[in-house]
């Protein structure tokens, strides 16, 4: 089961330059098939479907809190897309203004016709998600080395989608990405390692750019984030401890497990779009609609 926490990963801020097509870029992070939507579903899938679990614990463990962390991906990288989308339009009440205007000429329109100038759960070119994307194939080697092409093959999208987009908000939830996404590809590579003993680390880092290169990734690098393996649980999955031990590859630092999540930042609140052209909603009759309902 999952416990659901109200928070973000970081504290994001209101992008500078809010940007249709730098929000199109990111959706690449979301539902592209190295996006966060693939781990999160490959991971989940893999734990829920591992057969013999008591015989490797340690491996299970791992799969299922990584999937843990991977659900607040996604979340994240919703709000940076909803954050990007955020006054990119006219909020105008004239509803023959042509308000949309602006979304006319993105690159995804569903950004304005499907949603709310909101997150899609499809790729940079608009194509949904697909479970298709999903790798459970009950052989725990394989899997495990799927996860580690996975992560890899991820980082690469995010150094190019950093590559593309100008705003600070948007490069700085990339370079936390950069970290978290790294941390995995150290924990997978460890796991094969163990369970092979090939010195599979020594390929890191995948593409050959280290993470403190970005200023954005080295922010969080410092606070620990990328030697810090959190199990996404209060008692359970604490076994990761087995593989997640030892010093990082590129710094040599400590690795660490922490029970339990990190403690998070509040998510903003968005403003509400107008131009779906729903009434104004009286004030009065909310209060009054209150009254009655929880009086
Ligand atoms: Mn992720
Ligand atoms: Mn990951």
């Amino acid at each position: 089961m999952i416990y659901k926490v109200d928070r973000l990963g970081i504290d994001l801020k209101m992008p500078a330059n809010p940007s249709p097509n730098s929000a199109a870029a990111v959706q690449e992070l979301m539902g592209g098939k190295f996006g966060e939507m693939s781990t999160l579903m490959n991971y989940t899938m893999q734990s829920f479907n591992f057969r013999g679990r008591n015989k490797v614990r340690p491996f299970y463990d791992l799969i299922a809190s990584i999937a843990g962390e991977e659900y607040g991906h996604i979340e994240l990288v919703s709000y940076t897309i909803n954050a990007l989308l955020t006054g990119t339009t006219n909020r105008s009440d004239d509803n023959t203004a042509t308000r949309l205007e602006n979304g006319r000429d993105a690159r995804n329109t569903y950004h304005f016709i499907a949603t709310g100038q909101t997150a899609v759960v499809g790729d940079s070119m608009g194509n949904p998600w697909t479970g298709a994307n999903v790798f459970s194939s009950g052989n725990l080697q394989l899997d495990l080395l799927h996860n580690f092409f996975l992560e890899c093959g991820a980082r690469a999208n995010k150094l190019r989608v950093y590559d593309m987009v100008d705003d600070p908000v948007a490069k700085r939830t990339v370079g936390y990405l950069l970290v978290r996404g790294g941390l995995h590809v150290v924990a997978y590579a460890k796991a094969i390692e163990k369970l092979s003993n090939v010195p599979i680390t020594k390929l890191l880092p995948i593409p050959k750019i280290e993470n403190e290169k970005y200023p954005e990734a080295k922010e969080f690098m410092d606070m620990g984030l990328h030697r810090t393996l959190y199990t996404y649980s209060q008692d359970d999955f604490q076994e990761v401890a087995k593989i997640w031990t030892g010093h990082h590859p590129d710094d040599g630092s400590e690795l660490v497990v922490e029970k339990g999540m990190p403690e998070g930042f509040p998510a903003p609140d968005f403003e509400d779009e107008p131009q779906l052209g729903a009434p104004e909603i009286d004030p009065d009759m909310l209060a009054d609609l209150a009254k009655k309902m929880f009086s």
